[in-house]
């Protein structure tokens, strides 16, 4: 039987310079982290530019390793 793995993930968007990012949730939602864009090198709160959250999910193979990822569900 193959094993599933899942991922709670948000995206967000730098409001200097509009580039994309991709974080767990517990870290931009719960602990509302300050980011540095990796574009703009600008500081931002990732929650409060919050465009998207969803959970991923893994499916894996018998010795524990990712064969595939898919959205499982838009939160
Ligand atoms: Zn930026």
């Amino acid at each position: 039987m193959r094993d599933k793995a899942w991922l709670d993930v948000s995206i967000f968007r730098c409001p200097s310079c509009g580039r994309h990012f991709a974080d767990a949730s517990w870290y931009v939602v719960e602990l509302e982290s300050d980011i540095e864009c990796g574009g703009c090198h600008k500081t931002f709160n990732a929650k409060k530019q919050l465009t998207d959250r969803l959970m991923l999910e893994f499916q894996m193979d018998e010795k524990g390793r990712v064969r595939e990822a898919v959205t499982a569900e838009r939160i």
